[in-house]
């Protein structure tokens, strides 16, 4: 991993910068049409000319604007992470194989309440449930399946709703479009939780000189997931109807090596699928995503590779570490050190992320290069 640099993820990213259309057009151009968009859902809800349909960003409309925020927040749109504003971020990769880091600690929630319904340690339920109740935040945005496995952004208030949202879709879906279409009630601290496509579109957000009618600027807590890829909808639901039918699907997990499997849970049954059966619904904009540990977020995390019920969760910023230790103090959630081994794996396995959206990004820089 020799001289690799955030400036080499120019994804979409001209020299010429003045030419570029940075309104409708240039997403249409560079992200919609290329197949890279990941429903992340942070241009939605902007303007009347974008929707979201069947877990894709449709374009109804053209528009005529230069520049707007539907580019701006896009995050596979001109991404140049050395120019986000992220202080300690920019800096050699070597040295921050996952972004910057204050801890790496495993840990899981106490209490029978987030074991049952939680992906792994219930960890990111148990924090935000914290947070509410101490007026950390007064809201947070999660991800709810909808119709079937069709995610969707839901804003959250109490224990019941973040029970609802617990667990893992692997599909990614448009979470943070509640942010511009959410009914909110006069909140003024807003939790999110999101994959690392969504954190860091949030982390554009705020940076963004634009126009923001958003609540974009009360976003207080960001928790973001692990997340190595996400799944398309659409063919990934059809393929999933084609094996099990129209059963309805209560729990998604993804198992480590050797076994690799993708189960599904359905009415009392478990349907496994292997990994690589799924790999061609992986989306496109996923292999040139860099970031495995959600890096532009306070708190991030992921589970812990064969050991059960427990998190990996790599504190990020002094918020999230005052809000962690706070829940440690007061016994919510139990901590212990990482063991070496998971954490070389962990690194090794953000490093690998990255080396391939690099490859990915190079080749189709050739790519395009040649039919131009
Ligand atoms: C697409 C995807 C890929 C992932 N890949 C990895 C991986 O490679 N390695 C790894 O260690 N962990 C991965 N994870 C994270 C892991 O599945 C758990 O979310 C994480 O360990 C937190 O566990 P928990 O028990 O604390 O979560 P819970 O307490 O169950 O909370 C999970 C939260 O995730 C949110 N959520 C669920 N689905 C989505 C979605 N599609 N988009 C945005 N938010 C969602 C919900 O709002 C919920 O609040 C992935 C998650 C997703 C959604």
């Amino acid at each position: 991993m020799k001289g690799l640099y955030y400036s080499e993820f120019k994804v979409n990213f001209d020299r010429d910068e003045f030419e570029m259309n940075k309104g409708l057009k240039g997403l249409e151009e560079r992200v919609l049409s290329q197949g890279l968009c990941v429903s992340c859902g942070a241009c939605l809800s902007l303007c009347p000319y974008l929707r979201s349909w069947q877990g894709r960003v449709v374009k109804l409309h053209d528009c005529g604007l230069d520049e707007g925020r539907c580019f701006a927040y896009c995050p596979k749109a001109e991404i140049d992470l050395e120019r986000i504003d992220h202080k300690e971020i920019n800096q050699k990769y070597k040295k921050i194989e996952m972004g910057p880091v204050k801890k790496v600690l495993m840990v899981r929630a106490k209490g029978t309440i987030w074991a049952k319904k939680a992906q792994s340690g219930g960890v990111v339920s148990a924090l935000i449930d914290f947070a509410l109740g101490k007026k950390a935040i007064d809201a947070a945005i999660l991800t709810q399946r909808e119709t079937d496995i069709l995610p969707g952004g839901r804003i959250v208030r109490n224990r019941e709703d973040i029970l609802t949202c617990a667990g893992s879709s692997y599909i990614s879906g448009p979470t943070l479009e509640a942010l511009h279409k959410g009914l909110w009630q006069g909140e003024e601290k807003i939790g999110v939780v999101g994959l690392p496509c969504q954190a860091l579109a949030l982390t554009r957000m705020r940076s963004s000189s634009l126009e923001k009618r958003t609540p974009v600027d009360k976003v207080e807590l960001v928790i973001g997931l692990f997340c190595t890829w996400a799944l398309e909808y659409e063919q990934f639901s059809t393929f999933l109807k084609g094996k099990l039918g129209q059963s309805p699907i209560h729990k998604l997990e993804i198992t480590p090596p050797p076994e690799r499997l993708l189960k599904v849970y359905t009415n009392g049954q478990l349907h496994p699928l292997p990994i690589d059966e799924i790999r061609p619904f992986i989306r496109k904009g996923c292999h040139v995503c860099s970031d495995m540990t959600a890096e532009f977020s306070d708190i991030s995390a992921g589970t812990v590779e064969g050991i059960e019920g427990w998190n990996t969760v790599i504190i990020r910023s002094d918020r999230g570490e005052a809000l962690f230790k706070e829940a440690e103090e007061e016994g919510i959630i139990e901590c212990q050190l990482l063991p070496e081994d998971h954490l070389e794996h962990l690194k090794e396995a953000s490093l690998l992320k990255k080396e391939r959206a690099i490859n990915n990004i190079r080749e189709r820089e050739q790519s395009r290069g040649k039919s131009r």
